[in-house]
């Protein structure tokens, strides 16, 4: 079995969508193939959610009368008029009615996720319509059935892929599957998702539950290149990357995939490939547990990263400080990033400032806090770069003039990162490029 992940891009208009059945219908291997939200649907119906949050209702009525309007064009652009196209509008007038039920009941988070994940069960519905209509035999397996997170909101592999089996088995001899990314169950049975990006990682949890052939994830760019093409004019894609690389950048901020997207399929021994669904004859990129090449093969960004910095004259030599320290993270359940430490001090970053304020309330007990917003991790990934390479040196060359606020070197082999303000993001990816790969 393969897995096919098609992003919001890939399935963003009628004709995305009837290229997609055509292109998984031409593989012969059975697949099961996962959609994101047409792009743009996640944002809105978030946006909708804040609207209604505010108590806005005029204008979420005014936004879910537009995304249905669009979506009434997509169906008619997709679907013959006849008994599919009547299909669709009924499947609409579900959707969208169950949208609009949220302007008039009071609006909890719970029900926040269950109107965004309105974005996956459109966008699947309409493709197995539009598979149909086509005779496309292919079955959708609702992943609300089978995709489930725990109470520390960690995926539940036994009961995915026990579910997952058990809705494969009504299917028996069938060899082509759709299913929703993204959405799932949390540990109460209750809508929930993945996050942001989250249907990379839906893909790679089914393909370790099935334990498929590989996983690929079909997007709107040539493969995984090697520094951000949003701010680096002159980026390539990499033939092939590292389990271990791909998922350090992945981490550090690569958009193109999720960050939680490796680690299952690395533990499966599963490759990730890449492909661009507007050009499906290329290369893209093919995430095995091979090292290949050498020195660093990309570059990643992470924004919105706030540094902490913990001095303590008192503790100066004593040990049990560091304890204490990353306890108070342990307690608030919030990641660090990096770590650098002197004698007397300890300074650390964070993504997630949702406990900020008490996590520095507590660092006061044990010496002075400074805090500094808008900072950005830079990471330099290839596999044993950290290992007495000269990559260090290439990569403060190509920095200079830029403030750094960190570096961290050696934490892991394959990384080099360092923090700057987010203000000298782009400055600093374009002269990583010009440095260090110099096409
Ligand atoms: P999808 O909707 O298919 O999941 P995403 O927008 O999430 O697509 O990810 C693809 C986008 O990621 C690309 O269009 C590109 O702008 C961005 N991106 C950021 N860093 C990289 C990188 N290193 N390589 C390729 N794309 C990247
Ligand atoms: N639709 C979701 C999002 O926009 C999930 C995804 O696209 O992967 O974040
Ligand atoms: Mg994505």
């Amino acid at each position: 079995m393969m897995i096919m992940k098609f992003g919001g891009t890939s399935v963003g208009s009628a004709e995305r969508i009837k290229a997609v059945a055509k292109l998984t219908a031409s593989y012969e291997e059975p697949k099961m193939v996962v959609l994101s939200a047409m792009s743009g649907t996640t944002n809105s119906l978030l946006e909708i959610a804040d609207f209604l949050a505010k108590k806005n209702t005029d204008a979420a009525q005014d936004k879910i009368n537009l995304l249905e309007k669009q979506y009434q064009l997509v169906a008619d652009e997709l679907l013959s008029a006849g008994e599919y196209r009547e299909m669709s509008y009924n499947l609409l007038r579900e959707h969208f009615s169950y949208i609009r039920s949220f302007t008039l009941d009071l609006f909890t988070a719970n029900e926040i996720k269950c109107l965004v994940a309105q974005g996956e069960l459109l966008s699947t519905a309409l493709f197995e319509l539009y598979c149909h209509e086509s005779g496309i035999e292919a079955f959708l397996l609702p992943a609300l059935n089978f995709m489930r997170i725990d109470r520390e909101q960690e995926p539940d592999h036994f009961y995915i892929k026990e579910n997952l089996q058990r809705e494969l088995e009504k299917y028996p001899g069938k060899s082509f599957f759709i299913t929703q990314g993204f959405i799932c169950r949390n540990a109460f049975g209750e809508i929930d998702n993945l996050k942001r990006g989250g249907s990379d990682y839906s893909a790679a949890l089914i393909g370790v539950a099935m334990n498929a052939s590989a996983i690929q994830i079909w997007t709107d760019i040539d493969g995984f290149h090697d520094n951000d093409p949003r701010f680096v004019k002159d980026t390539h894609a990499i033939a092939e990357l590292s389990f271990d690389e791909a998922a350090e950048l992945a981490y550090f901020g690569a958009k193109i995939l999720h960050p939680s997207t490796i680690l299952p399929a690395k533990v499966g021994g599963i490759p990730v490939i890449i492909k661009n669904t507007l050009d499906p004859q290329a290369e893209g990129t093919t995430i095995t547990d091979k090292a290949s090449g050498k020195g660093i093969k990309a570059i990643a960004a992470k924004d919105g990263i706030t540094a902490i910095r913990v001095k303590s004259g008192r503790m100066l030599l004593a040990y049990g400080f560091m304890r204490k320290v990353f306890e108070i993270f342990e307690i608030y359940k919030t990641p660090i990033d990096m770590i650098t430490t002197s004698e007397i001090s300890v300074s650390l970053t964070i993504d997630d400032t949702s406990r900020l304020s008490r996590i520095i309330d507590d660092l006061k007990h044990y010496g002075t806090v400074e805090t500094d917003h808008d900072q950005t991790i830079i990471s330099a990934v290839g596999e044993g770069i950290a290992e007495g390479s000269n990559a260090a040196q290439s990569v403060f060359n190509a920095l200079s003039g830029i403030p750094v606020r960190m570096i961290s070197y050696g934490g892991s082999q394959h990384n080099i990162s360092i923090l700057i303000p987010s203000s000298f993001k782009s400055q600093a990816l374009n002269a990583l490029s010009a440095h260090l790969f110099n096409h």
